[in-house]
This record gives structure tokens, sequence and C-alpha cells, in this order.
């Protein structure tokens, strides 16, 4: 029998925030429950030093568990780049003018 492959004995190389924040877009897509802090919830924790993951892992502000996921400060940079500005530029476009 072959020797069993032990977990993290990989060479995929050092994980890093940009691997991280993909294996938690991919958690997203398999796991319900989940849902983003809110901004004054996640200024809260960046003031403690630390955030959440999206399992409730709390790790430092740009960091990521032991399951692999991103803190909720990577993640939410990640997905939403737009910066904390306040600036919010709506543009609807509907499927086509009447008439
Ligand atoms: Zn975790």
């Amino acid at each position: 029998m072959p020797p069993d492959i032990e977990p993290g004995d990989r060479d995929g190389g050092p994980m890093t925030p940009g691997v991280a924040v993909t294996a938690t877009l991919a958690w997203f897509e398999t796991t319900s429950g989940w849902a983003p802090p809110d901004p004054d919830t996640l200024a809260e924790w960046l003031a403690d030093g630390g955030c959440r993951c999206p399992d409730g892992c709390w790790v430092a502000s740009e960091a990521w568990c032991e399951h692999g996921l991103a803190s909720w400060q990577l993640v939410l940079r990640a997905i939403d780049p737009r910066p904390p500005t306040g600036t919010l530029r709506e543009e609807v476009e509907g499927p086509g003018q009447p008439g």
C-alpha cells in the first residue's frame, strides 16, 4: 500500500491572501448560513486588532484561519474593491426604452 499523503504537504507553495480569498469564495459556493458583517461590526473587529472569518474563526485582520478561509477584511476588499469613501454610483440600465 502506498503511504498516506499528509494534508498540507503539497506543492502549492506558501499560502497567500489571494489563495485564501479564492478558497473562501469557493467555500461560499458550498456553504449556506454565512453573511457578511455590517460595516460597524467589521470596524469593531479591526479596532480589537483582528477579524472574523466567514466560519467564525478569529484571526489577524488580513490573515486566514487554519481552515484556509480568509478574514472578512480580505474577502470584502476582494469582492468589493470600491474605496471606502462613501461614493456610491448607481447606474441603472433598463432592458430598453418603451416606445
Ligand atoms: Zn476557520
